[in-house]
């Protein structure tokens, strides 16, 4: 747990700024929490106790509606100096991911860009983070299948609605309707999820007025009453 974690919280993330006194205590409570059961490992770059900070922050951010919630499903966070190959190959020009959640021998494993994290939290108010983005593909697959429809989430009656407009909106998203949202989100139901969740974390209000039945589900989801 870095000393100055207050002092960083403050100074870098505006959703820890925009809680209250009793809140903020949560946050770096759930932060510490998080850093004592997940390591952070450098590859190839030096992990530093920002990046500790911006990583743990997304993390909880996404599950900060659940006092709860703990991510049982992940013991190690790989940080990479910048973006990768799909052979986690840190040179060569086909690098293009900046963040994966690992399978098979990267159980247990994520793998971010450090390039990625520090930029996603230099601008927090432009849709894209991939620190959120990955961190909500692992409480989908809390359930066991990263599929878009993290059941632990959402109640039953929630459910059906939200397949529906996922589905709806990614077809429309095909028909080059709703530029608004990441295009990447059309390659599969978990990537839509993700980015959606981007773009709910990160301008909640554009999405509210853009999307309000979308936002609404999410807003079941992630702040559930
Ligand atoms: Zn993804």
């Amino acid at each position: 747990m870095p000393a100055d974690t207050k002092y960083l919280l403050l100074e870098h993330i505006v959703f820890y700024r925009n809680l209250d006194d009793e809140q903020k205590i949560v946050f770096e409570t759930r932060i510490k929490d998080f850093l004592s059961h997940v390591s952070i490992t450098g590859v190839g770059t030096t992990v530093e106790d920002l990046d500790r900070i911006l990583i743990a922050s997304g993390a909880i951010i996404v599950i900060f509606g659940f006092p709860d919630w703990r991510y049982n499903n992940i013991s190690e966070i790989l940080l990479y100096k910048d973006a990768f190959n799909e052979a986690y190959q840190q040179h060569g020009n086909d690098r293009t991911i900046l963040g994966m959640v690992g399978d098979g021998a990267l159980h247990r494993q994520m793998i971010l860009s450090q390039a990625s994290v520090r930029e996603s939290f230099q601008r927090q108010d432009d849709g894209h983070n991939t620190v959120i983005h990955e961190f909500v593909h692992l409480v989908d697959k809390a359930d066991g299948a990263a599929d878009g429809i993290p059941e632990y989430l959402l109640s039953r009656p929630y459910l059906m609605p939200w397949i529906e407009n996922m589905h709806k909106t990614i077809d429309e998203m095909k028909n080059n309707k709703h530029p608004d949202i990441n295009f990447y989100g059309t390659n599969n139901d978990a990537e839509f999820f993700a980015v959606v969740s981007e773009y709910f974390f990160e301008r909640p209000e554009a999405l509210k007025s853009n999307h309000p039945e979308l936002y609404q589900l999410l807003e079941q989801m992630f702040r559930p009453l």
